[in-house]
């Protein structure tokens, strides 16, 4: 797997986003692979679900967001595969440059795939277009699943299992808007990033 697609999209001059093939960490095998969503307010507020797979993040854009409730039903549209250092970045992206605006590391943590049990790759399942995994972020918990539901224009739905840490009235994407890293919220970090610069 590349990012090839991500790097041709970026000015790496530009943009503080961490650049694609120049650093591949080498792979940890005993290190459990991690997600990251970011919320991301670009032309449109959406919030970037990225699963690390074969060495490379996989992502989804959420419009809506992941929710804790299995009765929600989330569009998620997949975008380019980036690349593992972008698990974390937190900043803002310039003004002219592609996907303009500020990113937060609304959640991150390990994972597990539940559909490596029946020996079936993460990966594999990806093509397939149905995966589930197991999440263990600080907001969210518990297992999540992908399905593809239109391959041409890369949608799939991002659903809550019915687990232990299934909540319909939680809510996380409005009433927990904090960064998992800075405690910042999007707004925060828009305007140190501003005091940076003007300093
Ligand atoms: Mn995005």
């Amino acid at each position: 797997m590349s990012t090839d697609a991500y790097d041709r999209k970026r000015s790496p001059a530009k943009t503080g986003e961490p650049s694609g093939n120049s650093k591949r960490k080498p792979a940890n095998r005993n290190r459990q692979p991690v997600f990251v969503i970011q919320e991301h307010d670009a032309s449109t507020l959406h919030y970037d679900f990225r699963l690390e797979v074969g060495g490379v993040l996989k992502s989804w854009a959420v419009p809506k967001g992941p929710s804790s409730d299995p009765s929600d039903k989330r569009l998620a549209i997949e975008t380019e595969d980036h690349p593992l250092d972008y698990a974390d970045f937190e900043g803002t992206i310039p003004e002219g440059e592609y996907g303009a605006g500020t990113v937060v590391i609304w959640d991150r943590g390990p994972y597990r795939s539940l559909s490596s049990e029946k020996q079936h790759s993460l990966d594999a399942a990806l093509r397939d277009g149905h995966a589930q995994v197991e999440l263990d972020g600080e907001k969210l918990s518990g297992g999540y699943a992908l399905q593809r539901i239109d391959a041409d224009k890369g949608h799939w739905l991002l659903v809550k299992m019915a687990d232990g840490s299934a909540d319909a009235r939680r809510n996380p994407v409005s009433t927990e808007r904090r960064s998992v890293v800075s405690g910042k919220t999007r707004h925060q970090v828009a305007r140190d990033v501003r005091r940076e610069h003007s300093e």
